[in-house]
């Protein structure tokens, strides 16, 4: 199945069950939005808007270090240039800082921590970035006082020889072979980290699917991990889907840090173009009667 069948499957699966959908556009201000970001949100709103459901944005701002206002507000005017609207959320920077923002969900974080820390579940990781440059964390092992204030905290997770997902957008299961890493659940800035973050979100706002690139399948299986340890079991009952990333001139990955330059220009001069090549990207067929992003809604996708 290409993209667009994973998504055609998953609309006839959401109308005929009566499963109400709501998905999440979440993008981090810590760069420009390239074409791969947009195109995942455009999946994400696609899914939603064609089986009647909500639409969520959520920016995710908690890396302070790295969040800027100037990739806030491009988020703001990318969404506006594509026409793609949601349901819940901040309708504009200012929202974003006085209702939306992660940093007022920081005592929820903190309850889901101090719940993995009571089951034993976490320990002090004392590396600094050098030192794990050089060899990998053994802090597992060691018997320093937890804090988080002078640690980041770590999550134990089981040893497993194989971790499986069912990828909602594939249709099949997808596995991972090699041992996960324990994840930071906590910064060393006394801060939640993204994986117990994204968690969190995802079930406080009640999200049903999760569309995301493939290079963050190993993030759904450490979320996975993470939320059956925490008892969380509502998490299991999202359908998270990975989508294939797109590529730059040379085969490299687009990347907001590696400094893929800004989607505006091309959006600015020729949006309809901008859509159809999302449309071949994505399989949809009879992607040349595509004048906006509504018009996706219009064309139905068949099974492979
Ligand atoms: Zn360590």
């Amino acid at each position: 199945m290409n993209t667009a069948q994973g998504i055609g499957s998953l609309i006839r699966q959401a109308i005929i069950n009566e499963q109400p959908v709501k998905t999440r556009l979440a993008p981090t201000p810590s760069g420009y939005l390239h074409r791969g970001n947009l195109y995942n949100l455009i999946l994400n709103w696609w899914l939603a808007r064609a089986t009647g459901g909500k639409v969520l944005l959520r920016i995710d701002d908690l890396d302070r270090e790295r969040v800027r206002p100037e990739y806030v507000d491009f988020i703001f005017r990318c969404l506006d240039w594509l026409e793609l609207d949601w349901d819940e959320g901040p309708g504009k920077p200012d929202d974003l800082q006085q209702q939306w923002s992660q940093e007022h969900r920081m005592p929820m974080y903190r309850a889901l921590m101090l719940q993995l820390k009571d089951r034993n579940l976490l320990y002090a990781c004392t590396c600094s970035r050098n030192t794990l440059s050089k060899k990998p964390c053994d802090c597992r092992t060691s018997t320093a006082e937890l804090s988080g204030r002078e640690y980041s905290l770590k999550l134990v997770l089981p040893e497993q020889a194989v971790v499986y997902m069912q990828d909602a957008l594939i249709g099949s299961a997808l596995s991972h072979t090699t041992p996960l890493e324990d994840p930071v659940i906590w910064k060393k800035n006394d801060s939640a980290a993204y994986h117990l973050c994204s968690v969190s979100d995802d079930l406080y706002f009640g999200v049903s699917h999760i569309l995301r690139g493939e290079d963050l399948f190993i993030s759904s299986l450490i979320q996975q991990q993470l939320s059956q340890l925490a008892g969380l079991t509502a998490f299991g009952d999202i359908q998270i889907g990975h989508h294939p990333l797109i590529y730059g001139p040379e085969g490299a990955k687009l990347s907001k840090s590696a400094g893929s330059r800004s989607v505006m220009p091309e959006l600015q001069q020729n949006q309809t173009l901008f859509l159809r090549e999302f449309a071949l990207w994505a399989g949809i067929p009879k992607s040349n009667e595509i004048q906006r992003l509504r018009d996706i809604l219009q064309i139905a996708v068949d099974k492979s």
